[in-house]
């Protein structure tokens, strides 16, 4: 896809399966099991998209999807069929090398994971060497001291060797890291969740993270369990799908399986709904 001059690719590091109750919150699941129909352990499909942004003559990489280091007890729970990422780019005609920034909208692992790899030794070893890595110095803070309730989320092994290698740099707010590439505080999901807008010749492209993992999610109150701060979700997705609306936002999601590009529309009850468009 083109905006203005930058070049966006929407790319997977795989798939997992996540708990549809975990996934969809309070809503019943009369309700969202005709959109995700789940497993026979109650889990929906989810893929792991990512977006490659070509900006200012960098690469830059939003989100890692989970990667291909986790434990069998893990791949089990999550059903993963993931660490594809890097073939993905490939296809692009890039090489792990070549990204310059790696953006992650928060440090869970289903965002992190890709960034860290273990080498035939078993050592760990940053996936994109030359790479800086730019998260939310809120959401570093979270993950390095997660609380009994987020701890599930956030694995030391996708993070702590970026820091080592001196390739982390935290962020304090809303920033522009390349022309018309901005990384925007969304808290919500997490204190520190960031989204990624891209603006360029006065049209805007959103890559939501964990705000609004999928269109099903479009509904202001659907929101996840693994939401810390769901009231700050449902203000935070209002104001955004508002201006998506009336701006004809192009939105990028990140977990879903059939449909990750599309726009946003409003009925005349004020619920979002969804068109999809080419990826
Ligand atoms: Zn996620």
């Amino acid at each position: 896809m083109q905006i203005g001059d930058m070049q966006v690719e929407m790319l997977s590091d795989g798939t997992m399966r996540n708990d549809g109750g975990g996934f969809f919150g309070t809503v019943p699941k009369v309700l969202w099991e005709r959109a995700m129909p789940p497993d026979e352990r109650n889990r929906v499909n989810l893929k792991l998209n990512c977006v490659l942004v070509r900006a200012g003559g960098k690469n830059i990489l939003l989100d890692t999807g989970v990667g291909a280091k986790h434990n069998v007890k893990t791949q089990h729970i999550f059903y993963l069929d993931t660490g594809h990422l890097p073939a993905d780019l490939g296809r692009h005609g890039l090489a792990p090398e070549q990204i310059d920034a790696v953006v992650f909208s928060h440090l869970h692992f289903d965002h992190a994971g890709g960034a860290t790899q273990r080498d035939a030794a078993g050592s760990l070893r940053v996936t994109f060497p030359r790479a800086q890595h730019l998260v939310q110095r809120t959401d570093w803070d979270e993950a390095t001291h997660p609380n009994p309730r987020s701890a599930g989320g956030y694995f030391e092994q996708d993070f702590a060797p970026l820091r080592q290698a001196n390739q982390l740099e935290l962020l304090d707010g809303d920033t522009q890291i390349a022309p018309g590439v901005w990384c925007r505080v969304t808290g919500g999901h997490t204190a520190g969740h960031q989204i990624v807008t891209l603006e360029v010749d006065g049209r805007t492209a959103c890559f939501f993270g964990d705000l609004i993992p999928t269109p099903h999610h479009l509904p202001v109150h659907y929101t996840q369990a693994y939401d810390l701060f769901p009231l700050d979700v449902m203000a935070k997705k209002r104001e955004l799908l508002t201006r998506a609306v009336r701006e004809q936002w192009l939105v990028l999601f990140d977990h879903e399986p059939e449909h990750p590009v599309g726009y946003v529309t409003q009925r005349e009850d004020g619920r979002f709904g969804w068109k999809a468009a080419e990826a």
